[in-house]
C-alpha cells in the first residue's frame, strides 16, 4: 500500500480552512426568479423583510459576488466545532459491498450537535448579534435544527426561543433537552403563546403540529417582539452559502489526493446540507469543466422535487413568508411522520430547485425500510450510526457501488455525511422489529398562482 492509499481520514490543518463562502447566484446561467410579495404578486422589497432577518443576512440573499469573506469571529467557532471537518475513505463499506467503486463520506457527524446545522447556526447568531438584536426565535422539526441555533446562540450571548412539532417535543425529548441545556426556551408547537397557535388549539387540542406551522409561529413571535429576528434552518439561499464552507474543505482534500468525483449526492430536506457540499463542484459543472453527476436524495413520503411542482409557494402553512418559486407539494402538504424529521417540509431551496429544472442535476426518493437496511449496512461494515436524513443518501450510494460492482465501473462516490443517528435509536428499533411504517404520497394539491 502507499501512503495515500493508506489514509483512511484526509484531514486538513487549521489554517487550510476556508476563508470566504461560495455563493452559487454568481455562476448560474440566469438570475433566480424573486420572491414575491404575495398581496402584489411583485418582486418584494428587500428591505420590507429587515424586519424579520439580519440586514447583513438579507444581502447575502440577494448577493451576486460569487465570493462572501467569512468573518473572524465565525471561522473562530468554526474552528471550534471542529472545523475542517475530515473526509473519509469508507474502505470497509467497498469491501462489504465488493464493489470497484470509491466511496467518501464528508464528515458533517462530529459537530457538538451532531450535525451540519451548526455551520450556519453560527454565522447567523454572529450576523444578528452585531447588528444589536438580543433575541432569535425559530422553529424545528425533530429538533436537530433547534438544537445548532441554540448552542451558536449561547455561543454568541443571544436568548433563543424555539418552536418545536409536537409530536416531535413529545416523542423525542433527547434534542429538545439539548436546547434547553444550551439555554433556549422551547414550546410545542402549536403553542399558546401566538394567535396562530391559539387558534389551532382550539380547533384541536391534540395537534400533532407540523414544521409548516411552526415556522408561522415563529414568524409571528418575531414580528410582535422589537428585540427580536427569525432565523431559518434551511431553504434560503444564505443558509445554502454558509454551507458551502462543507464543499470549499471537500475540495480541497480531494486536490490532495488528486481526486475528483465522478458522483457526488446528499439528502435533501430543504437543500442546504446538499448544497453546501456540491455546489463548490458544481460551479464546475456550470462552467463546462466536469461532467460529475449530482444527486439529491429524498423521501417518498414527502417527495417535493420527485413528485413536486416548480412554481410560487408560501414557505409555511400560515401564509407569511414571500412566495417562492420553488418545487413543491404545497404549503399544506401533510408531512406523514417518517423519522428523518429534517426530510419533512413541502418545498426545496429555489436555486436547487431551479439546477434540477434545468437537468443540471436529478433526485431520487426513497421509503424509510430500504433507507434504514442501507443504514445497518453501513453500522455493521463501518460501525457508524446514521441519522435517518443522512441514512437516504447512503441509500443512493450503496445501490450505486452494486451498479457499478454490476458494470465493473471504478467510479468515485462522494457524499455529505450530514449527521449521525445516536440520538435516533427508537426509529432503529422499529426497522430491527419490523415496525416502520412506509408511507405512500398523500393528495398533492400545488397551489396556483397568477402574476
Ligand atoms: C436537517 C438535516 C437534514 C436535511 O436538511 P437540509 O436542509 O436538506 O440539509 C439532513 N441531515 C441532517 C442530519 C439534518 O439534521
Amino acid at each position: 500500500m502507499t501512503n495515500k492509499e493508506k489514509e483512511a481520514f484526509i484531514t486538513l490543518d487549521p489554517e487550510e480552512i476556508p476563508t470566504s463562502w461560495y455563493n452559487i447566484q454568481a455562476d448560474l446561467p440566469e438570475p433566480l426568479p424573486p420572491p414575491l410579495d404575495p398581496s402584489t404578486m411583485k418582486p418584494i422589497n428587500p428591505t420590507l423583510l429587515e424586519r424579520i432577518f439580519a440586514k447583513e443576512l438579507i444581502l447575502q440573499e440577494i448577493s451576486s459576488e460569487p465570493s462572501i469573506k467569512i468573518p473572524d469571529e465565525v471561522l473562530d467557532a468554526y474552528l471550534r466545532l471542529p472545523r475542517p471537518t475530515p473526509l473519509y475513505r469508507a474502505k470497509r463499506l467497498e469491501n462489504y459491498l465488493k464493489t470497484p467503486a470509491q466511496i467518501y463520506f464528508k464528515c458533517e457527524n462530529f459537530s457538538p450537535t451532531g450535525s451540519h446545522k451548526t455551520n450556519t447556526a453560527i454565522a447567523q447568531a454572529y450576523y444578528n448579534k452585531k447588528q444589536g438584536i438580543t433575541r432569535l426565535a425559530t422553529e424545528t422539526g425533530a429538533g436537530q435544527w433547534g438544537t445548532a441555533l441554540s448552542l451558536a446562540c449561547a455561543i454568541f450571548g443571544l436568548k433563543c426561543r424555539i418552536y418545536m412539532v409536537r409530536t416531535s417535543y413529545q416523542q423525542k425529548p433527547g434534542r429538545r433537552i439539548i436546547a434547553q441545556t444550551y439555554g433556549a426556551e422551547m414550546f410545542p408547537s402549536p403553542s399558546d403563546q401566538t394567535n396562530f397557535g391559539k387558534k389551532l388549539l382550539k380547533e384541536n387540542p391534540n395537534h400533532p403540529g407540523t414544521l409548516g406551522i411552526a415556522i408561522t409561529e415563529a414568524i409571528e413571535d418575531t414580528v410582535t417582539h422589537e428585540d427580536t429576528r427569525y432565523s431559518l434552518g434551511s431553504v434560503l439561499n444564505h443558509v445554502l452559502l454558509h454551507q458551502t464552507v462543507i464543499g470549499l474543505e471537500a475540495k480541497k482534500q480531494f486536490e490532495q489526493i488528486d481526486t475528483y468525483p465522478d458522483v457526488l449526492c446528499g439528502c435533501i430536506g430543504g437543500g442546504s446540507n446538499f448544497a453546501g457540499f456540491c455546489y463548490p463542484f458544481m460551479k464546475d459543472k456550470l462552467k463546462g469543466k466536469t461532467e460529475a453527476e449530482f444527486v439529491g436524495c429524498e423521501s417518498k413520503a414527502v417527495p417535493h422535487t420527485t413528485k413536486g411542482t416548480y412554481t410560487y409557494d408560501f414557505g409555511d402553512t400560515g401564509k407569511m413568508t414571500p412566495l417562492l418559486k420553488m418545487l413543491t407539494i404545497g404549503h399544506e402538504y401533510a408531512c406523514p411522520p417518517v423519522h428523518a424529521g429534517g426530510l419533512r417540509y413541502h418545498g426545496m431551496a429555489p436555486s436547487i430547485s431551479y439546477l434540477i429544472h434545468k437537468g443540471y442535476m436529478r433526485s431520487v426518493a426513497y421509503s424509510q425500510t430500504e433507507v434504514f437496511a442501507a443504514a445497518q449496512i453501513l453500522a455493521k461494515s463501518e460501525g457508524w450510526i446514521t441519522a435517518p436524513e443522512t441514512a437516504h443518501s447512503l441509500k443512493f450510494v450503496v445501490d450505486e457501488a452494486l451498479r457499478c460492482k454490476k458494470t465493473g465501473e471504478k467510479k468515485i462516490i462522494a457524499m455529505n455525511y450530514s449527521g449521525h443517528g445516536l440520538l435516533d435509536l427508537a426509529s432503529y428499533e422499529q426497522f430491527l422489529t419490523n415496525k416502520l411504517v412506509d408511507y405512500a404520497p398523500e393528495k398533492i394539491v400545488i397551489p396556483t398562482f397568477s402574476r
